[in-house]
């Protein structure tokens, strides 16, 4: 028998305007629309951003200073208090079954417009001492008002929805409920029966059923799995099906070594290639021999060797009468591989190509023309390379170094110079193989995860507060010795955050503790040409302790500069915190990372200093991060993830590409009517995720 709710909403379909849903109406409909949902089917697919779930909170008596706890009560009282320094406080003192607890909130005395005495809160966060216990919420949600009967809610996982001004999570919540169940029957599952079975996933109805209304949280996380699921699924059928199309309309050069200029190349270096190197260079010989293109990627932290893989690769080009283009994100960059290149290259009689925006106008007419005539072999160069009036005559291989640091539209710009060259991407910050899945999908990858022999290692260690003076003393030391350091701090100064350590402070402290040597200040609001003077200075040795804020993770290399301190390291995160160890152990003598840590050591930090392997930090970034923080909007090339987490559904991931494969294998342009649904959901989810091919 037909329940009341599905008989009043028969006529309901997935394009219902959502004004027209009972309980919503104008007013609603309006601050629905803000959160996206402007459909019926809309609704259902606006999911809880997290769960309340009952059993884990802590009633307030048991709040132990120290624990990170979440814990609901009622409002007892409330009051705002300045503070000395002039700050203003809202503090709430909430109350349960259990006892009392004091929460406070510093600088947000407008609380007290929102919270009201009775209110029924939900917070979380740190619990600590002062004057008495205190938590210091991080988040908080009102859960009930004054009048209502509810209390904590009780062995039951509440969602909590995303809400807006005007309609808050529990008014969403409730319209919801009210709808869920005719709804429901309008969602059409595209995975079929055996594969899903297979997956020992729930159907798609089941699955949003659960995430909206669990009875516990393992099976909201079911739910969110086949969400995710069909989510990767999604992605890596676009990605597939790119492929297949680029590949389909341009066949590779089929570029074979014949050894006689990479042959010449190994011969005249002074070092042997590492395993890693002798492995991607294998890869790539294959991919450029191939009848299909070369769309590979080149990952390797920095010192791995990258230059002199891309290098080989270049000769492979000229050894079919090829040229090979070498872009990089700055003039700088461009500059020290032009070096690097010209000096490789010196034994073979060939001399690389630099087309720079500075250069004068008449040296850049005259490359220009050398480039086109097929004269420059090797190019290297900037974004001036994508200029209009450059022209090659016939660009086998395009190498892009640091290649997230270009849009899609750059890459493509300088790939489209050619009839269909080979692609090599480099880039320095590795990210784990779930991540490039999912961002590049079939691009191919190669990493370079040794490092070559005979350069200075760095040893990362953790100090704590107590050994500060050590940590001092053994950096003057250093210092007298002829090294140099690096001190980062996190804030320029105090009055940015009160309880950390600044950068001014530090380089004043120092000072006046190293009165013998020279320490220098960098940061962000320094004009870059006194930023550029200092960092020079520090370059040719005056300046022996330099004090920075992060503005030093990027663009200078001082193989003298043997140690970096960090402060506050649990203020970065741990692909940032590698950034600065690259800083050090640039040359030959033994280098040290030291995070001073404050209170006590995270485990994040453990994990971190005991890998020097970039791979493995960023698998930690991930599961902390997530991919969202981990990549700039740019280089996602529009993919952001809802439901999957990619540092725990790897499996998914794997499956939902062999999938994707299998179903662009038989129709690669995702033409046969079954598959149209597919093909209309991936694009709708993923609508710039076309673009994506046009790479190459
Ligand atoms: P990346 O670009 O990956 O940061 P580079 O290509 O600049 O690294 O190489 C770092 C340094 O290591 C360079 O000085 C290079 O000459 C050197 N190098 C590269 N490969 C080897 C090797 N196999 N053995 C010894 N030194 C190497
Ligand atoms: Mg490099």
């Amino acid at each position: 028998m037909p329940s009341r709710a599905v008989l009043r909403t028969s006529s309901l379909q997935p394009d219902t305007p959502i004004q027209f849903l009972k309980g919503v109406g104008e007013k609603r409909a309006d601050a629905l629309a803000r959160l996206g949902v402007r459909t019926a089917l809309d609704l259902v697919w606006h999911l809880p951003h997290r769960y309340l779930d009952a059993s884990t909170l802590t009633p307030l008596a048991r709040a132990r200073v120290g624990d990170e706890i979440s814990a609901v009560g009622r409002v007892m009282a409330k009051r705002v208090l300045p503070t000395r320094k002039g700050l203003r406080i809202f503090h709430a003192v909430l109350r349960d079954d259990s006892g009392l607890l004091e929460c406070v909130w510093p600088g947000q005395a407008f609380l007290d417009r929102t919270i009201r005495e009775g209110q029924l809160l939900l917070v979380s966060g740190p619990v600590r001492f002062y004057h008495g216990r205190q938590m210091a919420p991080r988040e908080f949600i009102i859960l009930g008002e004054a009048d209502d009967a509810e209390s904590a809610p009780e062995g039951l996982i509440l969602p909590i929805y995303p809400a807006t001004e005007g309609l808050g999570h529990r008014q969403i919540r409730a319209l919801i409920e009210r709808h869920l169940d005719a709804l429901i029957p309008l969602i059409a599952d595209l995975l079929p029966p055996a594969r899903r079975e297979a997956l020992g996933l729930p159907t798609l109805p089941e699955a949003l059923r659960a995430v909206h209304r669990p009875s516990s949280a393992a099976e909201a996380e079911l739910g969110r799995r086949r969400l995710a699921f069909d989510e990767l699924f999604d992605v890596q059928l676009m990605l597939a099906r790119a492929r297949a199309l680029a590949k389909r309309d341009k066949g590779g050069l089929g570029q074979v070594s014949n050894a006689t200029f990479t042959r010449r190349l190994r011969e005249s270096l002074p070092w042997s290639l590492t395993g890693d190197q002798e492995k991607a260079l294998t890869q790539i010989a294959a991919d450029m021999a191939a009848a299909e293109r070369m769309h590979r990627l080149l990952m390797g932290d920095v010192g791995t060797g990258k230059t002199v893989v891309a290098l080989l690769a270049m000769l492979v080009a000229l050894e079919n009468q090829h040229q090979a283009a070498l872009m990089a994100p700055t003039e700088l960059l461009a500059e020290q591989h032009a070096t690097t290149l010209a000096r490789l290259l010196a034994p073979l009689g060939i001399m690389p190509e630099v087309l720079l925006g500075r250069m004068p106008a008449a040296d850049k007419a005259s490359a220009r023309k050398r480039i086109a005539s097929g004269a420059a072999r090797i190019i290297i160069g900037t974004h001036a390379l994508l200029q209009e009036t450059v022209a090659f005559k016939q660009l086998g291989l395009v190498v892009i170094d640091e290649q997230h640091r270009f849009g899609v539209e750059q890459r493509a710009a300088l790939i489209n110079k050619g009839s269909a060259p080979d692609v090599l991407l480099l880039t320095a910050t590795p990210i784990p193989r779930s991540l490039a899945l999912t961002l590049y999908g079939d691009l191919d990858v190669s990493a370079l995860r040794e490092r070559p022999p005979g350069r200075g290692k760095v040893r990362t260690a953790i100090r704590v507060d107590a050994e500060r003076e050590r940590v001092w003393t053994f950096v003057g030391e250093e210092c007298r010795r002829g090294r140099q350091a690096y001190v980062v701090l996190p804030v320029i100064d105090e009055s940015e955050k009160a309880d950390l350590r600044a950068a001014t402070t530090m380089a004043e402290q120092l000072r006046s503790r190293y009165v013998d040597l020279e320490v220098g200040l960098v940061h962000g609001r320094l004009k870059p040409e006194d930023r550029d003077a200092v960092m020079r200075r520090f370059r040719d040795g005056t300046i022996q302790v330099l004090v920075a804020t992060t503005v030093i993770e990027v663009g200078i290399d001082v193989p003298n500069a043997t140690i970096m301190v960090v402060e506050h390291p649990e203020r970065f995160g741990l692909a940032q915190l590698h950034q600065l160890r690259g800083r050090v152990g640039r040359g030959d003598e033994e280098s040290y990372c030291i995070l001073l840590a404050d209170g006590g050591v995270p485990e994040r930090l453990k994990a971190f200093a005991a890998t020097t392997d970039g791979f493995k930090v960023a698998e930690l970034d991930l599961q902390e991060r997530g991919m969202g923080d981990l990549i700039g909007a740019r280089q996602s090339g529009g993919i952001t993830l809802r439901h999957a987490k990619l540092a725990e559904d790897g499996d998914l991931l794997e499956k939902a590409r062999a999938m994707a494969r299998d179903v662009i294998e038989r129709d690669p342009a995702l033409q046969r009517p079954e598959h149209g649904p597919l093909r209309d959901r991936a694009i709708a989810r993923f609508p710039r995720a076309v673009e994506l091919f046009r790479v190459g």
